[in-house]
Parts: structure tokens; C-alpha cells; sequence
């Protein structure tokens, strides 16, 4: 099999200490802390072996995430910036759709041919939290493409219960292609899904929804906010061509930061502004940026306001409680997508045509160019980049 793999080396930086997990399992909790000179390669490598509760896929779509970015782009003394659990080498790639083109002996709901997306986070069902219903903080945690193989390969071998099939998506879009692309961006959907619904406990229909960051999280928690109801979607974001496709998505207004800061105003006074001075019922945190975006978010609180975490950050950001206090408000920290009907919803919300992610694609590669997709996603002049197998 020829898939495109990340290979770094494990240098743990002065003062980081490695862990008993860490040195057990070759997995950095702190990736960045750990791994130093990341090099990306297309690689020829052995088939995997299927288990008798896998499938094997032919990868379809595989988009580039913001984390593969991070995988590959370095600090000044060579260590990836991506923060977070990680095992390499391995094949990277998880926001992705494929056919399955083997199933083993005891799998009964798939069968070759089927299309799929699949969940990134492989919780094992036994641990603590998973039996006390918190897949997504699953103490025996595996990722597609960060500590096993992922799916910007010709081939992938995932149990067949973290697979999703996307049959409803080929019969809504009328065609194979359509729906493989569409079901690559079920997972970021699901991210920011899982954020807002899942985790915040959504809104009510009629309720302001703010979102700060517009990256494919973004756009999704757009789209999202929109078909449940909420009566205005306000986004902030830097870039002008995301800007547009924020709107493209279903925000309803859409502004810079930076140009709010020269006009000597700022987002929590649009907000208030927009809203009549009633505030923002949920605030996504999209941007990865909590330290800029979050005392701006608890500026403009609803009543009940609520803040969601989703972009990730190794940094701390200031809080001031009072606002919380006054405006009985809450934040929320989120992450992951997997449990509680969450792929199900997104795909069925695909299915209906009440959300279609798919203008987010703005640039598409052959998985011989897999290591070129990554250097242009680097960029950040992208919706989403996606790598094409079919
Ligand atoms: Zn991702
Ligand atoms: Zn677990």
C-alpha cells in the first residue's frame, strides 16, 4: 500500500518530562513538547491485516485539517506545533470517506462496495469513561492519522463499528463522487456539532449565534446554527476569501476583527449593536485564539449566554467570572465528535439538504500530491483542501 506519512523524531524538549504512559505506549500527550523535525513522504508500506471486526477501505475523499497543518509546520527550534496526542510514524489523514472493498469474517452491517465515513477517535468501550457514556475522553485513546494509520493512502484498514455509510448522501447528491466529498466533511461537521448541541445543549429556535474563526469548524458551526433555528448567525474572521464563503455557508453578518479594531470599535460592541444590547445566546470559540476571542465573547453574553471551546490552544486565557455571574452564563470545553447520535444527525442533516458543506471545497489534489495539498492547506488561502482518490 503507498500512503503519506509523517515521520518525526522523538526529541522531548529540556524541562518536558515523558510520562510512564508515554514511555509505555510511544504516544505524546503534548506533541508539540515532543516530537522535532517532522517530514512528510509518500511511502510504499506492508498491507494491514484485517481483523475479523474490520473492513478494509479504498479511501474516497481525505481532507487536510488544520492538526495536519500543525503536524508538518515547526516552531524555531524544529518542533511540530500540533499540541496534542500523537504516535509517528504513521500515515496521517482523518476527515475522510472511502469504499469498503473487504469485510472481515464477523462483521454483519457492512458489505464491500458500501461508502462510508468513519469516526477519527477510536474509543475502546471498556475503559471508565467510555461505560460512564464519554467516548470522547476515552482513556485508551487512538486517532486515524495521529497515532494509527489514516486515510490519505489506497488503502485503510478501521473496525467496522466506528464506520458511518453515506448511502443517503449518494441518493441526495446523484452521485458517488458528490457523496465521498461530502462525507469527508462529516467529521469536522460532527466536531463542531458535538460542540454546539451536544456538549452546550444547543439553543432555543429564534436564538443569535456567534462564531469566531471561520475554518471548516467554523463554517460548520455555521451551517449547523442555521438549520437549527437560529434567527441570526454573526461570524468574525481575518481572511477576506473566508470571509465570503462564511456568508456562502449561512452567516448572516460577517466582519474582521482587525478592521472592527481600526474603526475603533470591536466584536462584542457589533454584537450588542446587532443584537439590541441582548447579547449572543452561544459563542463558538472556532479560532484557536480563546486569549483574544474569549474576553470578547463574555463581553456580549445573552442571559443564559453560553461559550463554547472548540479551537484548541496551549495557552491560557483570561476570564473575568463577574460577567458569568451577572449573565448566569457558561463555557463549555469540547472536543472530539464521537456518541450521542452525532454522526447519525450530520449525515441526515446532509440527507435533507439543510446543510451542504461542500462549497467549503475550494482546492482538490491526487494522492500523489498528498505531500503538496499539505504545503498548500499551510497557506491558509483555503475553505478546505481535499485529497482525491477516486
Ligand atoms: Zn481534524
Ligand atoms: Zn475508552
Amino acid at each position: 500500500m503507498r500512503g503519506l506519512q509523517l515521520q518525526a523524531e522523538w526529541a522531548p524538549r529540556p524541562g518536558y518530562t515523558v510520562s510512564e504512559f508515554e514511555r509505555r505506549t510511544g504516544k505524546a500527550i503534548t506533541g508539540a513538547s515532543v516530537w522535532r523535525h517532522p517530514k512528510l513522504e509518500l511511502t510504499d508500506a506492508a498491507e494491514p491485516g484485517l481483523g475479523p471486526k474490520d473492513v478494509r477501505l479504498r479511501p474516497a475523499a481525505c481532507g487536510v485539517c488544520g492538526s495536519d497543518v500543525h503536524f508538518y509546520e515547526t516552531d524555531k527550534d524544529g518542533y511540530m506545533l500540533y499540541p496534542g496526542l500523537t504516535k509517528f510514524p504513521t500515515v496521517i489523514g482523518h476527515e475522510f470517506s472511502g469504499e469498503i472493498i473487504e469485510v472481515g469474517r464477523e462483521v454483519r452491517s457492512l458489505r464491500v462496495g458500501d461508502l462510508v465515513t468513519v469516526e477519527e477517535m477510536i474509543w475502546c468501550g471498556e475503559c471508565v469513561p467510555c461505560r460512564n457514556g464519554w467516548p470522547n475522553q476515552c482513556e485508551n485513546l487512538e486517532e486515524i492519522g495521529f497515532t494509527i494509520p489514516g486515510a490519505m493512502a489506497d488503502q485503510l484498514v478501521v473496525g467496522a463499528k466506528y464506520c458511518w455509510p453515506l448511502g443517503a448522501l449518494e441518493e441526495r447528491y446523484g452521485s458517488r463522487a458528490a457523496a465521498a466529498e461530502a462525507g469527508a466533511l462529516c467529521e469536522p461537521t460532527s466536531v463542531a456539532y458535538n460542540g454546539l448541541f451536544v456538549r452546550a445543549g444547543g439553543f432555543n429556535p429564534g436564538g443569535i449565534v456567534t462564531v469566531y474563526g471561520t475554518g471548516p469548524i467554523g463554517f460548520a458551526a455555521i451551517a449547523l446554527a442555521r438549520a437549527a433555528g437560529a434567527s441570526r448567525v454573526i461570524a468574525f474572521e481575518v481572511s477576506p476569501f473566508r470571509q465570503t464563503l462564511a456568508k456562502q455557508v449561512g452567516a448572516d453578518d460577517v466582519y474582521s476583527p482587525v478592521e472592527l479594531q481600526r474603526a475603533g470599535t470591536s466584536p462584542h460592541d457589533i454584537v450588542l449593536q446587532l443584537t439590541h444590547g441582548a447579547g449572543a445566546d452561544v459563542q463558538v470559540e472556532a479560532a484557536g485564539a480563546p486569549a483574544i476571542t474569549v474576553p470578547e465573547m463574555e463581553q456580549s453574553l445573552a442571559i443564559g449566554g453560553k461559550i463554547v471551546m472548540i479551537g484548541r490552544a496551549a495557552e491560557r486565557a483570561p476570564l473575568y467570572l463577574e460577567h458569568y455571574q451577572t449573565h448566569a452564563a457558561q463555557l463549555y470545553g469540547a472536543q472530539g465528535h464521537s456518541g450521542y447520535g452525532t454522526f447519525q444527525n450530520v449525515i441526515r442533516l446532509m440527507a435533507s439538504g439543510r446543510v451542504d458543506m461542500r462549497p467549503v471545497i475550494t482546492s482538490r489534489f491526487p494522492l500523489a500530491e498528498a505531500a503538496a495539498a499539505v504545503v498548500k492547506a499551510s497557506r491558509r488561502q483555503d475553505g478546505k483542501v481535499m485529497i482525491e482518490m477516486m
